[in-house]
Protein backbone atom coordinates (compact mmCIF):
# COMPACT_ATOMS: atom_id res chain seq x y z
CA UNK A 1 0.00 0.00 0.00
CA UNK A 2 1.05 3.11 -0.90
CA UNK A 3 1.74 7.08 0.23
CA UNK A 4 -1.73 7.95 -2.00
CA UNK A 5 -3.73 5.01 -0.74
CA UNK A 6 -2.76 4.81 2.73
CA UNK A 7 -4.55 8.67 2.67
CA UNK A 8 -7.24 7.40 0.92
CA UNK A 9 -7.54 5.05 4.03
CA UNK A 10 -7.26 7.82 6.38
CA UNK A 11 -9.88 9.65 4.54
CA UNK A 12 -12.19 6.78 4.70
CA UNK A 13 -12.50 5.98 8.08
CA UNK A 14 -11.83 10.04 8.70
CA UNK A 15 -8.92 9.10 11.43
CA UNK A 16 -6.39 11.88 10.97
CA UNK A 17 -3.19 9.41 12.18
CA UNK A 18 -4.43 6.96 9.89
CA UNK A 19 -1.47 4.38 9.72
CA UNK A 20 2.10 3.54 9.18
CA UNK A 21 0.83 3.62 5.17
CA UNK A 22 1.23 7.42 5.40
CA UNK A 23 4.91 6.92 5.97
CA UNK A 24 5.47 5.55 2.70
CA UNK A 25 5.78 2.15 4.20
CA UNK A 26 4.71 -0.86 2.12
CA UNK A 27 2.12 -3.65 3.41
CA UNK A 28 3.06 -6.79 4.59
CA UNK A 29 1.99 -9.63 6.97
CA UNK A 30 5.59 -10.80 7.42
CA UNK A 31 6.58 -10.00 11.08
CA UNK A 32 9.48 -10.91 13.37
CA UNK A 33 9.65 -11.38 16.93
CA UNK A 34 11.61 -8.50 19.31
CA UNK A 35 12.64 -8.79 23.17
CA UNK A 36 14.47 -6.89 24.78
CA UNK A 37 17.22 -6.50 27.31
CA UNK A 38 18.63 -3.70 29.45
CA UNK A 39 22.32 -4.92 29.21
CA UNK A 40 23.70 -1.97 31.72
CA UNK A 41 23.19 1.28 33.65
CA UNK A 42 25.70 3.90 33.31
CA UNK A 43 26.33 7.48 35.16
CA UNK A 44 27.98 10.15 33.03
CA UNK A 45 29.29 13.06 35.24
CA UNK A 46 28.76 16.54 34.13
CA UNK A 47 27.51 15.46 30.77
CA UNK A 48 23.98 16.13 30.19
CA UNK A 49 24.68 19.06 28.36
CA UNK A 50 26.20 17.31 25.77
CA UNK A 51 22.98 15.48 25.47
CA UNK A 52 20.34 17.26 25.74
CA UNK A 53 19.18 21.28 26.80
CA UNK A 54 18.30 22.75 28.62
CA UNK A 55 20.27 21.56 31.86
CA UNK A 56 18.20 22.57 35.07
CA UNK A 57 20.53 22.48 38.67
CA UNK A 58 20.97 19.45 39.72
CA UNK A 59 20.50 17.42 36.58
CA UNK A 60 24.11 17.79 35.60
CA UNK A 61 24.63 14.20 35.49
CA UNK A 62 22.68 11.29 33.99
CA UNK A 63 22.25 7.84 34.01
CA UNK A 64 20.78 6.06 31.61
CA UNK A 65 19.82 2.46 30.24
CA UNK A 66 21.65 0.17 27.41
CA UNK A 67 18.55 -1.47 25.26
CA UNK A 68 19.92 -4.21 23.74
CA UNK A 69 17.34 -6.01 20.55
CA UNK A 70 17.57 -9.70 20.21
CA UNK A 71 15.18 -10.01 16.52
CA UNK A 72 13.90 -13.59 15.06
CA UNK A 73 12.60 -13.75 11.79
CA UNK A 74 10.18 -15.65 11.28
CA UNK A 75 10.12 -17.62 8.02
CA UNK A 76 13.79 -18.01 7.91
CA UNK A 77 14.19 -18.51 11.67
CA UNK A 78 17.29 -15.94 10.85
CA UNK A 79 18.02 -14.04 14.84
CA UNK A 80 19.52 -10.92 14.67
CA UNK A 81 20.81 -8.25 17.46
CA UNK A 82 20.63 -4.85 17.17
CA UNK A 83 22.97 -2.90 19.72
CA UNK A 84 24.98 -5.04 22.22
CA UNK A 85 25.34 -2.15 25.05
CA UNK A 86 28.88 -2.36 26.66
CA UNK A 87 31.28 -5.11 27.14
CA UNK A 88 31.71 -6.83 30.36
CA UNK A 89 35.62 -5.24 30.64
CA UNK A 90 35.05 -1.53 29.58
CA UNK A 91 38.92 -0.58 30.65
CA UNK A 92 39.83 -2.98 27.62
CA UNK A 93 38.07 -0.50 25.04
CA UNK A 94 40.61 2.04 23.23
CA UNK A 95 41.70 4.85 25.37
CA UNK A 96 39.30 7.06 24.09
CA UNK A 97 36.80 5.57 25.83
CA UNK A 98 38.72 3.22 28.15
CA UNK A 99 40.00 6.49 29.94
CA UNK A 100 36.16 7.63 31.39
CA UNK A 101 35.81 4.83 33.15
CA UNK A 102 39.61 4.73 34.85
CA UNK A 103 38.87 8.60 35.36
CA UNK A 104 35.61 7.76 36.94
CA UNK A 105 33.64 10.00 34.46
CA UNK A 106 31.98 7.12 33.61
CA UNK A 107 30.71 4.74 36.24
CA UNK A 108 28.57 1.12 35.47
CA UNK A 109 26.39 -0.44 37.99
CA UNK A 110 27.48 -3.88 38.38
CA UNK A 111 26.16 -6.19 34.41
CA UNK A 112 26.65 -8.80 32.62
CA UNK A 113 27.83 -9.07 29.07
CA UNK A 114 24.79 -9.39 26.61
CA UNK A 115 26.94 -12.73 25.32
CA UNK A 116 26.30 -14.11 28.76
CA UNK A 117 22.33 -13.00 29.33
CA UNK A 118 21.57 -14.64 26.07
CA UNK A 119 23.28 -17.72 26.88
CA UNK A 120 21.16 -17.72 30.40
CA UNK A 121 18.65 -17.13 28.45
CA UNK A 122 19.03 -20.28 26.38
CA UNK A 123 19.65 -18.65 23.12
CA UNK A 124 22.88 -20.14 21.58
CA UNK A 125 25.26 -17.45 20.14
CA UNK A 126 25.45 -19.81 17.00
CA UNK A 127 22.33 -19.21 16.15
CA UNK A 128 22.78 -15.08 16.14
CA UNK A 129 23.03 -14.73 12.28
CA UNK A 130 24.25 -11.06 12.64
CA UNK A 131 24.88 -8.10 14.85
CA UNK A 132 23.42 -4.71 13.88
CA UNK A 133 25.39 -1.75 15.65
CA UNK A 134 23.50 1.51 15.35
CA UNK A 135 26.46 3.02 15.67
CA UNK A 136 30.04 2.31 16.73
CA UNK A 137 30.09 3.99 20.04
CA UNK A 138 31.07 1.60 23.03
CA UNK A 139 27.96 1.09 24.75
CA UNK A 140 26.37 -0.13 21.41
CA UNK A 141 29.67 -2.15 19.69
CA UNK A 142 29.71 -5.05 22.96
CA UNK A 143 32.64 -7.37 22.36
CA UNK A 144 32.09 -8.92 19.28
CA UNK A 145 35.36 -11.62 19.79
CA UNK A 146 32.37 -13.07 21.75
CA UNK A 147 30.60 -14.04 19.29
CA UNK A 148 31.54 -16.49 17.04
CA UNK A 149 32.71 -15.90 13.89
CA UNK A 150 29.70 -17.29 11.67
CA UNK A 151 27.60 -14.13 13.16
CA UNK A 152 27.81 -11.24 11.09
CA UNK A 153 28.32 -7.32 11.18
CA UNK A 154 26.07 -4.94 9.43
CA UNK A 155 26.99 -1.46 9.78
CA UNK A 156 25.84 2.24 8.93
CA UNK A 157 27.73 3.11 5.34
CA UNK A 158 29.71 5.47 6.83
CA UNK A 159 30.80 3.98 10.19
CA UNK A 160 34.51 4.72 11.12
CA UNK A 161 35.81 1.61 11.46
CA UNK A 162 39.74 3.32 11.84
CA UNK A 163 41.29 1.10 15.02
CA UNK A 164 43.60 1.73 17.85
CA UNK A 165 46.36 1.74 18.57
CA UNK A 166 46.83 2.31 14.60
CA UNK A 167 45.55 5.92 15.16
CA UNK A 168 45.70 7.05 18.36
CA UNK A 169 42.02 8.93 18.91
CA UNK A 170 40.19 5.78 17.38
CA UNK A 171 37.65 4.24 19.58
CA UNK A 172 37.27 0.93 17.75
CA UNK A 173 39.77 -2.05 17.95
CA UNK A 174 40.39 -5.06 15.88
CA UNK A 175 39.15 -7.20 17.50
CA UNK A 176 35.37 -5.48 17.67
CA UNK A 177 35.10 -7.01 14.43
CA UNK A 178 38.01 -9.10 13.71
CA UNK A 179 37.19 -12.21 11.89
CA UNK A 180 33.36 -11.43 11.37
CA UNK A 181 31.95 -10.79 7.84
CA UNK A 182 31.21 -6.95 7.48
CA UNK A 183 28.30 -5.42 5.56
CA UNK A 184 27.51 -1.98 5.07
CA UNK A 185 24.44 -1.23 4.29
CA UNK A 186 23.71 0.57 1.01
CA UNK A 187 21.02 3.30 0.97
CA UNK A 188 22.63 4.62 -2.19
CA UNK A 189 20.26 3.09 -4.52
CA UNK A 190 17.53 2.66 -2.25
CA UNK A 191 13.90 2.54 -3.35
CA UNK A 192 12.40 2.81 -0.55
CA UNK A 193 11.93 6.37 1.81
CA UNK A 194 9.86 6.79 4.98
CA UNK A 195 9.22 10.04 6.29
CA UNK A 196 11.93 11.13 4.41
CA UNK A 197 14.28 8.91 5.09
CA UNK A 198 15.95 6.11 3.22
CA UNK A 199 15.15 2.66 4.14
CA UNK A 200 16.44 -1.15 2.92
CA UNK A 201 14.26 -4.16 3.08
CA UNK A 202 16.63 -5.86 5.30
CA UNK A 203 14.43 -9.56 4.93
CA UNK A 204 12.63 -8.45 1.33
CA UNK A 205 9.62 -9.37 3.22
CA UNK A 206 8.77 -5.93 4.49
CA UNK A 207 9.13 -7.43 8.51
CA UNK A 208 12.12 -5.73 9.68
CA UNK A 209 13.76 -2.16 8.17
CA UNK A 210 16.65 -0.12 8.23
CA UNK A 211 16.76 3.44 8.45
CA UNK A 212 19.09 5.99 7.38
CA UNK A 213 19.33 8.41 10.47
CA UNK A 214 22.21 10.53 10.45
CA UNK A 215 23.51 12.93 13.05
CA UNK A 216 24.16 11.03 16.04
CA UNK A 217 27.72 9.76 14.59
CA UNK A 218 28.01 9.31 10.71
CA UNK A 219 26.47 5.70 9.41
CA UNK A 220 24.30 6.04 12.27
CA UNK A 221 21.22 3.32 11.91
CA UNK A 222 17.70 2.70 13.16
CA UNK A 223 15.84 -0.10 12.89
CA UNK A 224 11.84 -0.54 11.87
CA UNK A 225 10.11 -4.17 13.38
CA UNK A 226 7.07 -4.98 12.03
CA UNK A 227 5.36 -7.05 15.11
CA UNK A 228 2.35 -7.36 13.53
CA UNK A 229 1.19 -6.48 10.32
CA UNK A 230 0.23 -3.30 11.16
CA UNK A 231 2.51 -2.18 14.57
CA UNK A 232 6.17 -1.91 14.84
CA UNK A 233 8.94 -0.89 17.20
CA UNK A 234 11.24 1.47 15.99
CA UNK A 235 14.55 0.84 17.42
CA UNK A 236 15.86 4.35 17.71
CA UNK A 237 19.36 3.88 18.59
CA UNK A 238 21.13 7.16 19.80
CA UNK A 239 18.45 9.25 17.54
CA UNK A 240 17.84 11.00 20.48
CA UNK A 241 18.54 10.46 24.06
CA UNK A 242 15.79 11.96 25.98
CA UNK A 243 12.03 11.20 25.41
CA UNK A 244 11.74 15.21 26.11
CA UNK A 245 13.76 15.52 22.72
CA UNK A 246 10.72 14.10 20.75
CA UNK A 247 7.40 14.78 22.80
CA UNK A 248 5.16 16.70 22.27
CA UNK A 249 5.40 17.04 18.70
CA UNK A 250 2.42 18.56 16.79
CA UNK A 251 -0.73 16.76 17.01
CA UNK A 252 -0.61 14.56 19.97
CA UNK A 253 -3.04 11.65 18.58
CA UNK A 254 -6.18 11.52 19.96
CA UNK A 255 -5.63 7.49 20.34
CA UNK A 256 -2.63 8.11 22.96
CA UNK A 257 -3.78 10.49 25.49
CA UNK A 258 -0.87 11.53 28.04
CA UNK A 259 -1.23 11.07 31.13
CA UNK A 260 -3.09 14.32 32.91
CA UNK A 261 -1.69 13.14 36.44
CA UNK A 262 2.18 14.24 36.60
CA UNK A 263 1.16 17.33 34.55
CA UNK A 264 -1.41 18.17 37.21
CA UNK A 265 1.23 17.39 39.76
CA UNK A 266 3.62 19.74 37.84
CA UNK A 267 1.27 22.56 37.80
CA UNK A 268 0.14 22.09 41.48
CA UNK A 269 3.42 22.37 42.84
CA UNK A 270 5.79 24.41 40.29
CA UNK A 271 9.29 25.03 41.63
CA UNK A 272 10.86 28.14 40.97
CA UNK A 273 13.80 26.48 38.39
CA UNK A 274 11.09 24.92 36.50
CA UNK A 275 10.84 26.27 32.40
CA UNK A 276 7.80 28.27 32.18
CA UNK A 277 6.59 26.17 29.31
CA UNK A 278 6.31 22.96 31.76
CA UNK A 279 3.05 24.75 33.51
CA UNK A 280 1.47 24.96 29.76
CA UNK A 281 -0.62 22.39 29.34
CA UNK A 282 0.65 19.75 27.50
CA UNK A 283 -1.21 19.47 24.22
CA UNK A 284 -1.30 23.02 23.58
CA UNK A 285 2.45 22.99 22.93
CA UNK A 286 4.05 22.29 19.75
CA UNK A 287 7.56 21.53 21.03
CA UNK A 288 9.39 19.16 22.53
CA UNK A 289 10.51 20.42 26.18
CA UNK A 290 14.30 19.44 25.49
CA UNK A 291 16.63 20.08 22.31
CA UNK A 292 19.74 18.24 21.13
CA UNK A 293 22.86 19.86 22.57
CA UNK A 294 24.68 21.75 19.91
CA UNK A 295 27.22 22.65 22.31
CA UNK A 296 30.96 22.59 20.98
CA UNK A 297 31.13 19.48 22.96
CA UNK A 298 28.25 17.72 22.02
CA UNK A 299 27.46 14.07 21.74
CA UNK A 300 25.81 14.66 18.53
CA UNK A 301 28.47 14.75 15.56
CA UNK A 302 26.25 16.64 13.37
CA UNK A 303 23.80 18.29 15.15
CA UNK A 304 22.19 19.98 12.57
CA UNK A 305 21.25 16.99 11.04
CA UNK A 306 21.05 15.05 14.13
CA UNK A 307 17.47 17.40 14.54
CA UNK A 308 16.58 16.38 11.02
CA UNK A 309 16.57 12.72 12.42
CA UNK A 310 14.92 13.44 15.55
CA UNK A 311 12.04 15.10 13.48
CA UNK A 312 11.36 11.93 11.10
CA UNK A 313 11.74 9.65 14.30
CA UNK A 314 9.67 11.72 16.36
CA UNK A 315 7.07 11.86 13.74
CA UNK A 316 6.40 8.07 13.80
CA UNK A 317 6.87 8.11 17.79
CA UNK A 318 3.82 10.67 17.53
CA UNK A 319 1.76 8.14 15.49
CA UNK A 320 -0.14 4.98 17.45
CA UNK A 321 1.51 2.39 14.71
CA UNK A 322 4.78 3.09 16.04
CA UNK A 323 6.39 2.19 19.49
CA UNK A 324 10.32 4.22 19.41
CA UNK A 325 12.49 2.49 22.16
CA UNK A 326 15.65 4.50 22.00
CA UNK A 327 18.98 2.97 22.99
CA UNK A 328 19.33 4.74 26.17
CA UNK A 329 15.70 6.12 27.03
CA UNK A 330 15.09 5.99 30.98
CA UNK A 331 11.67 7.06 30.91
CA UNK A 332 11.01 3.56 29.85
CA UNK A 333 13.61 1.36 31.74
CA UNK A 334 10.77 0.48 34.81
CA UNK A 335 8.21 -0.20 31.84
CA UNK A 336 9.75 -2.56 29.52
CA UNK A 337 8.73 -5.95 29.18
CA UNK A 338 12.31 -7.75 28.86
CA UNK A 339 13.67 -10.98 28.07
CA UNK A 340 12.08 -13.84 27.67
CA UNK A 341 9.47 -11.73 27.33
CA UNK A 342 8.11 -10.33 23.71
CA UNK A 343 7.61 -6.47 22.60
CA UNK A 344 5.67 -7.94 19.85
CA UNK A 345 2.33 -7.35 22.13
CA UNK A 346 2.85 -3.22 23.04
CA UNK A 347 0.54 -1.89 21.04
CA UNK A 348 -2.64 -4.89 22.35
CA UNK A 349 -1.44 -4.28 25.93
CA UNK A 350 -1.54 -0.60 25.48
CA UNK A 351 2.01 -0.56 26.76
CA UNK A 352 2.41 2.85 24.77
CA UNK A 353 -0.23 4.87 26.32
CA UNK A 354 0.95 3.97 29.84
CA UNK A 355 4.13 4.22 28.90
CA UNK A 356 4.48 7.45 26.88
CA UNK A 357 4.43 10.24 29.63
CA UNK A 358 6.35 8.83 32.08
CA UNK A 359 9.42 11.61 31.70
CA UNK A 360 6.82 13.84 33.11
CA UNK A 361 5.92 11.97 36.07
CA UNK A 362 8.04 13.70 39.00
CA UNK A 363 8.73 10.10 39.98
CA UNK A 364 10.37 8.98 36.56
CA UNK A 365 14.19 9.09 36.51
CA UNK A 366 14.02 10.92 33.15
CA UNK A 367 11.76 13.72 34.83
CA UNK A 368 14.65 16.55 34.77
CA UNK A 369 12.49 19.48 34.69
CA UNK A 370 12.81 20.54 39.08
CA UNK A 371 16.21 20.25 40.55
CA UNK A 372 15.60 17.13 42.72
ZN1 LIG B 1 26.36 6.98 20.75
Amino acid sequence: MGLLSGFLLAYLVGDAYASYCDFGIPASNATVNVRVFNVANMTLLNETHAFSLPVLPGHESSTFPMYSFLVEHKSSQKRLMFDLGVRKDPENTPPAFASAFSSGFAQLEPYKDITVLLQDGGINLTSIDAVIWSHAHFDHVGDMSTFPNSTKLMIGPDTNLTTFPESPTATLQASDFAGHDITRVNFSNAKLTFSGLKAVDYFGDGSFYLVDTLGHLPGHLTALVRVTPKSFVVLGGDTFHHAGQARPRPPVPEELPLPRAPLRRIQAAPHREMPAYIGLPFQQRAEAFLSISNLTDSFYADPAKAIVSLDKVASFDADPDFFVITAHDVSLRSALPYFPAYLNGWQASKLKEKAVGNFIDTTNPAFVFSPV
